[in-house]
């Protein structure tokens, strides 16, 4: 089942002399469940990518459809996780994580039993009274993908979410993040420049090329031989 769909979708950044062509000519759909990596060399779009997708950028040409309505906008159906996890400092763990179900005005309850639920699901049961600014690398983007699933977003879209964090973080990062898909039926849309990293995590493969960026090849990974 179709959840996003790229059409033609071109993005050119500045005008005449001083323009940048980021993107050119991406089509692309999105299945609902699927783990989608994207995966090309730097500066060749996929944050640009990304962000017309999130809504963020408005592409210059072609469009990005949500369920068949055109994006105009960021909004919290699209979650959105960067590199560098963006935490309100002056919340603690559980402030952060309530804020999308308080936005809801969901009844305290449930409001708690969300957020206690994807606490869990990152490992990070215990640590809801600290302030993220106490917390490693690591578990402070354990603590911004938990806020964005407490979100329910129909697509959780992640910039090269783990490439600031050592080796052994990414790998439990990795894990967990499969795990979180395999568990709640996600749809995941994950940009990467580490071929491994594609291939451990992804259903779907997509590769693009330098800038301007095009996709020059998708390809479905067989992850029967992993082990998770
Ligand atoms: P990637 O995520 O693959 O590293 P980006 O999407 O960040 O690539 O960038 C693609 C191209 O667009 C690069 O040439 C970059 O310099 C350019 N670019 C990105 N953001 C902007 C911007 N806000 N203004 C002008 N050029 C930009
Ligand atoms: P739908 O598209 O399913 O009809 P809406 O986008 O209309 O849902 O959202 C329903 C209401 O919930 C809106 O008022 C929206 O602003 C609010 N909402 C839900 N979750 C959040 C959130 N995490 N942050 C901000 N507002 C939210």
């Amino acid at each position: 089942e179709s959840l996003i769909k790229i059409e033609n979708m071109s993005l050119e950044y500045g005008e005449s002399i001083n323009s940048t062509l980021a993107l050119k000519n991406i089509s692309l759909e999105i299945n609902k469940g699927e783990f989608i990596c994207v995966l090309g060399p730097s500066g060749c779009g996929k944050s640009s990518l990304l962000k017309c997708i999130a809504g963020y950028v408005k592409p210059t040409a072609g469009r990005v459809l949500m369920q068949g309505k055109e994006v105009d906008g960021p909004d919290w159906h699209r979650g959105v996780v960067f590199q560098s996890p963006t935490l309100y400092p002056w919340m603690t763990v559980n402030e952060n994580v309530e804020f999308g179900p308080k936005m809801r005005d969901l009844p305290k309850a449930e409001i708690k039993e969300i957020r206690d639920f994807f606490l869990d699901e990152v490992n990070l049961s215990g640590f809801g009274e600290n302030y993220t600014f106490e917390l490693s690398g690591g578990m402070k983007q354990r603590v911004a993908i938990a806020r964005v699933l407490a979100n329910y977003p129909q697509v959780v879209l992640m910039d090269e979410p783990f490439g600031a964090l050592d080796a052994l973080t990414r790998e439990n990062m990795q894990n967990l993040i499969r795990n979180i898909w395999k568990e709640n039926n996600t749809t995941i849309f994950f940009i990467t420049h580490d071929v491994d990293e594609a291939l451990l995590l992804a259903n779907r493969v997509v590769v693009m090329s330098k800038q301007p960026g095009e996709i020059i090849k998708i390809f479905n990974v067989d992850f029967t031989n992993q082990i998770f």
